[in-house]
């Protein structure tokens, strides 16, 4: 028990009974595992059942483990109801019609916040090309919008250093459709314009 505990928080899932970790091929380590058994609800009766019918395998992929890419071969429990429905148990880390955990789904979402390829990001985790841009298309956010419309007015401010009056030209931007304002510069020029509308979308 003790060492399944020990193997739970190095691969950082709970409620797991570990049977086999090995390196069938190189760079890839397989995890044979099954969760703790435990009592379902019939989603077809709605009695609770701890009967087991069979175990069906399936492959997932996970993240990548001391350097290595991952994949889990999950012995799925199916259990059986006293009404005759037979029904695989609920696998928490999986997604729905998913092959891979949702830990991989997310390391995958940071990983593409680095400036890096989606086949470099592929490579890393042991998924196709396809799946990492999926995965990004999925999370992408809309297009930021630029304002509509923007107001550029230029002023003079003056100022008196050591008795000498200089001026100087300020340029003020502004939303034109709600008045708010966006920044303040010191003179205006294309390239600060261009500046201003590349952060202002982020
Ligand atoms: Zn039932």
């Amino acid at each position: 028990m003790l060492c399944n505990n020990i193997t739970e928080k190095l691969l950082g899932m709970q409620d797991v009974e570990v049977k086999n970790i090995e390196n069938k091929d190189k760079n890839i380590v397989n995890i044979t595992l099954r969760l703790k058994r435990k009592p379902h609800k019939c989603p077809c009766c709605g009695n609770m059942t701890n009967k087991i019918h069979d175990y069906r395998k399936q492959n997932i992929k996970d993240i990548p483990m001391f350097g290595n890419n991952t994949i889990i071969t999950l012995e799925k429990r199916r259990y059986a109801c006293s009404c005759g429905k037979r029904f695989i148990e609920k696998v928490d880390f999986l997604p729905r019609y998913h092959r891979m955990t949702k830990r991989l789904i997310l390391y995958v979402i940071d990983k593409l916040r680095s400036p890096v390829s989606f086949t470099y990001i592929a490579n890393e985790v042991g998924l196709s090309v396809s799946t990492v841009i999926r995965i990004f298309d999925y999370v992408s956010y809309g297009k930021p919008e630029l304002p509509k419309a923007i107001a550029i007015d230029e002023f003079l401010i003056y100022q008196r250093i050591s008795e000498v009056l200089t001026t100087e030209t300020m340029s003020i931007y502004l939303y034109l459709t709600c008045g708010k304002l966006m920044l303040i510069f010191l003179k205006h020029t294309l390239k600060k314009l261009i500046w201003l509308l590349i952060n202002t979308i982020g």
